[in-house]
């Protein structure tokens, strides 16, 4: 491809700013990034409070988030946050030792006689969580590459999930399984009991319900490796927040995101020409990374950071086919100050309102700096539910008030919500049309009418899964 080709990157996220920073990097430098906010980072998200920055959206990474690692060299940060530590709690305020694998690790007998039922549950879910990593290196070779291509289909193709993220291709019909919702398939293999420990990262960062996600997006986020580091807490953090990275990138970059640019309309033919902030400009493609639901009457769309793709953009029948069968999750944080002596002296975790029954509960509190109690704890819920007849939603402001009466419940008393923050939450589709092959036919379109798509609806909705599908993107394509 002609390297002077003028590119248009909607989207001045993770995803839009470093499919930015690949194509820099393999030569391509006349593009513009459209950011519609007056801010870079989208989801990662790091207001300031007291001269300190705590985390609205995006927290934490692993040490293989190769690609977000990308991003640190060629910007010039690094993961210098605080160390993680979190504790468990049950939804009455008592604690839950069901999970405390520290303490059991710590001194094994001292927790057995402690808490015997615990100690022996632990037993039992260790040697199924075992079970499962072998099944993943086996029956499901090549389950964790970047991305869904073939996955339907029973192949695999993408970057390993290695340090030199080497491209790797193959057939395995098995893979098919992936198509399942995440509780039918652990099911199926015999492991029921790894569900308990893979919610804690999944359900309560907002990825939605055991009976209703796909395993596929279940174990391209959580790959045995990233789920083992997270037991063992082995996380990244950044100082000042996950929405630093992208600000720091974005400065590096030749053309740093155009700021406020409201696009009202997007024409595609020989040219893409994109009327923006009233004026017109012309492009030879198009990448977007903005959500791209289509509503309908059946899915709307009502959320006050996402508009239907198809109120802005000129969406054609194909388009409108696949992208209307996108659903995202309702997925919200308050950030809380605290009462004077209530300050908790870690995260907490809910387990037993990570489950659907217990629909719009406090799920996660989330502390970031130690011994700060004028630093915000930060509530994590999520308020929709989707089943075979249709499912459930709660009203924000019906959730926003379960989740502060939960804290009152647990003992974290809150002085007052200082912040709320309300996003488009990880776009995926269910498993009848991940089966049917969604993700094949939605790929088959890249390219096309000289438009590619990225962003989290491609991979999943987390840092590292967003960047390497950008990565993928221009290493294909470009
Ligand atoms: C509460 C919360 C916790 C999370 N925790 C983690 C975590 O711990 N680790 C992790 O890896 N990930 C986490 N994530 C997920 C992570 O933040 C996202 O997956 C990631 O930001 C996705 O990047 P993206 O660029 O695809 O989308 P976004 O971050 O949503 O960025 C999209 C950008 O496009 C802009 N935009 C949208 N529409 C238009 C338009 N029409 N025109 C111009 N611009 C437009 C938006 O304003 C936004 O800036 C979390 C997210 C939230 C909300």
């Amino acid at each position: 491809m002609d390297k002077n080709i003028r590119i248009a990157i909607v989207g001045g996220g993770p995803a839009g700013l470093s499919a930015a920073m690949y194509l820099e990097k393999k030569g391509y430098d006349n593009y513009v990034i459209y950011e519609k906010t007056d801010h870079v980072g989208g989801k990662c998200h790091s207001p300031v409070c007291n001269g300190k920055r705590y985390e609205m959206g995006a927290i934490m990474g692993v040490p293989s988030y190769f690609a977000v690692h990308d991003v640190e060299l060629f910007a010039g940060v690094t993961h210098d946050g605080p160390k993680l530590n979190r504790n468990y709690k049950y939804p009455d305020g008592r604690p839950d030792y069901r999970f405390d694998t520290e303490a059991a690790r710590k001194n094994p007998t001292a927790f057995f006689f402690k808490h015997p039922k615990a100690a022996l549950h632990m037993k039992k879910m260790a040697k199924q969580i075992k079970q499962f990593g072998n099944l993943l290196e086996t029956k499901y070779k090549g389950y964790d590459v970047t991305g869904h291509i073939g996955v339907s289909e029973g192949r695999y193709e993408g970057f390993a999930v290695a340090e030199d993220r080497h491209p790797v291709k193959g057939v395995n019909p098995n893979l098919k399984d992936l198509a399942l919702p995440f509780k039918e398939f652990c099911e199926k293999n015999g492991v029921p009991l790894v569900q308990e420990v893979w919610v804690q990262p999944f359900t309560s960062f907002g990825y939605g319900y055991f009976d209703e996600i796909p395993a596929a997006y279940v174990l391209k986020y959580l790959d045995f490796r990233t789920m083992m580091d997270f037991v063992n807490v082995n996380l990244w953090t950044w100082k000042d927040g996950t929405q630093s990275i992208y600000e720091a990138l974005n400065a590096h970059l030749k053309h740093p995101a155009l700021l406020k640019s409201n696009i009202e309309k997007v024409v595609r033919g020989e040219k893409v020409t994109i009327t923006v902030n009233g004026k017109e400009e012309v492009f030879d493609k198009i990448i977007v990374t903005a959500p791209l639901q289509v509503a309908t009457e059946k899915n709307p769309l009502i959320n006050p950071i996402a508009k239907s793709l198809d109120t802005w953009f000129d969406v054609n029948d194909e388009e409108r086919a696949l992208f209307s069968k996108i659903d995202y999750e309702r997925y919200d944080t308050i950030a809380c100050k605290i009462k004077k002596g209530f300050y908790p002296d870690v995260s907490y975790y809910i387990v037993d309102n990570m489950v659907p029954e217990r629909l719009g509960h406090l799920m996660v509190y989330y502390r970031r700096w130690k011994d700060e109690p004028d630093q915000p704890i930060v509530t994590y819920a999520l308020r929709h539910h989707r089943t075979a007849n249709g499912g459930k939603e709660i009203a924000y402001e019906d959730c926003d008030k379960m989740v502060l009466q939960d804290m009152e419940t647990v003992g974290c008393h809150v002085d007052k919500p200082i912040y709320r923050f309300q996003t488009y939450y990880f776009p995926h589709v269910y498993s009848e049309d991940y089966a049917a092959g969604w993700y094949e036919k939605v790929e088959a379109m890249q390219g096309k009418n000289n438009t590619y798509y990225a962003g989290e609806i491609m991979s999943f909705g987390d840092m590292d899964e967003t960047i390497e599908y950008s990565h993928d993107l221009v290493e294909r394509f470009f």
